[in-house]
């Protein structure tokens, strides 16, 4: 299709509303023109003006299988052709949604029972919160509602996922966070240790702060605590040694459920199949979306473990139906998307491929990167990473955020044909590249970075 460029900016500019885009630049055009994407193959996007770009990012952490996949838009297709709806209220399903829902308790960790679908990370955590305070006021414990989620947690940008998401910029302006939702320190041992503190000593602290926290608001107040396994959005930040065991410790002791929020690390990214394995975490909830179809379809879902789904069950004489639900809860489309992106994540062992990949381009950003004067951090695992700059490394003292180093450098990146996001919170370039990716390709990312870096570097320094 060849399409009139011109108008189609036109167009764009006069009537979307944009996520996460200053609107008075993008409507004066201060922002440039809008990219029109057209097609993607493999890691790569192409533009209308015909540019193509590596896409370092797999759109947001999502088109883990990679653009272009015919499998999954024929199955997208055929279901489409067969039944493009139904809903699935009062017991109603199709043979996908069955079938994925199957497949979904049996591969998740820990002891999982159902599957509740939704569109995105956003409304699956929305329902996360739900299923907390439904569980506890059918438990009896009509207090226990509060949910603990990080600093530089992200979970989403609707009311509740939007106000457990830990970062002030999300909630300003909005009228965010809501009062049940509570924040506790990010597990980030570069910038959150002591002097000389270790690893397991800053984890063993982050778990001492969390038990207080609960200890102050009342344990018999606090449902839940929400986290990603590795920070994403938030920086791309694993966790520090020790962190999970001693923060499920805490956790355990005061009846507080986990809900782990693998909506980045769901489906292979960290080189395991969940983030939670990758950790040693045992999860009363779990949220996917984003790697669930590969974003070829909106879908995410709320996992509900054993423990959760039996009080709801042994509730429901008391209470009636479980009233809750979407008009594309469970959608077919989606299921029969999800099947066909978890047959290539399957079939191709995407978890070892982010494993193998994985540790060859972590080895490269160290390499390139560790040492250059303007780099504090090189951290990641699997196939997701982090750069990020800092103006003093002995001190550890961050840019003049007016300087917009991050922005600058991925911004040089994307001029050479590169997408690497500067991650919103710091001077942080974030990789995500699709799970597919070999090593020549990555091994072309970081080398377009370094060139990127460089040059950002030599206006700097
Ligand atoms: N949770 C995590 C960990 C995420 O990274 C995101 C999105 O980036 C969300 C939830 C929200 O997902 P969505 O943008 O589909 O609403």
């Amino acid at each position: 299709m060849t399409i009139n460029i011109k108008e189609i900016a036109e167009k764009d500019r006069n009537s979307v509303l944009h996520p996460f885009t200053q609107l008075k630049d993008f409507a004066t055009g201060k922002l440039g023109e809008p990219t029109i994407v057209e097609t993607g193959k493999g890691i790569r996007i192409q533009d209308a003006l015909g540019n193509q770009l590596i896409d370092g990012f797999a759109g947001l952490y999502c088109v883990n299988v990679g653009y272009g996949r015919t499998e999954v838009a024929e199955a997208i297709s055929r279901q489409a052709f067969r039944l493009a709806y139904y809903h699935s209220y009062a017991a109603h399903t199709t043979d996908e949604l069955a079938i994925l829902s199957d497949r979904l308790v049996k591969m998740a960790p820990g002891k999982m029972s159902k599957v509740f679908y939704g569109m995105s990370g956003s409304d699956a955590n929305e329902t996360q919160a739900k299923l907390v305070w439904y569980y506890n006021n059918l438990r009896g414990k009509p207090n226990k509602k509060k949910i603990i989620s990080r600093e530089r947690g992200y979970h989403g940008c609707s009311v509740v996922s939007g106000s457990m998401t830990g970062m002030s910029f999300y909630h300003d302006h909005m009228d965010l966070p809501l009062p049940q939702i509570v924040h506790t320190g990010v597990p980030h041992h570069y910038w959150g240790a002591n002097a000389g503190e270790t690893e397991v000593e800053f984890s063993a602290r982050r778990a001492q702060e969390l038990d207080k926290l609960i200890q102050r608001l009342g344990p018999d107040n606090v449902g839940a605590f929400i986290g990603e396994p590795v920070l994403g959005t938030g920086g791309i930040t694993p966790p520090p040694e020790g962190y999970w065991q001693a923060i499920q410790a805490v956790l355990k002791k005061h009846d507080v459920l986990l809900i782990a929020d693998e909506v980045i690390t769901g489906f292979g990214r960290t080189g395991s199949m969940f983030g939670s394995q990758h950790y040693g975490i045992e999860p009363d909830l779990i949220t996917i979306a984003k790697g669930l179809t590969s974003a070829y379809f909106p879908l995410s879902a709320a996992i509900v473990g054993e423990k959760v789904y039996k009080v709801m069950e042994d509730g429901a004489d008391k209470v009636g139906a479980f009233s809750h639900g979407y008009t594309y809860s469970g959608h077919p489309i989606g299921a029969a998307a999800a099947n066909a992106v978890l047959d290539i994540v399957e079939k191709e062992d995407l978890p070892g491929n982010a494993r193998d990949v994985g540790a060859f381009f972590q080895a490269q950003l160290k390499e390139r990167f560790a040492q250059l004067p303007i780099v504090g951090e090189v951290r990641g695992v699997g196939l997701m990473g982090a750069i990020e700059f800092v103006a003093d490394r002995d001190n550890k003292k961050r840019f003049d955020p007016t300087l917009k180093v991050g922005a600058r450098i991925s911004k040089a990146a994307r001029e050479r044909g590169l997408i690497a996001r500067a991650m919103p919170h710091g001077d942080i370039l974030g990789f995500a590249p699709p799970l597919i990716a070999t090593k020549a390709e990555v091994e072309e990312i970081a080398a377009i970075a370094e060139s990127a870096v460089r040059s950002v570097m030599d206006e700097l320094v």
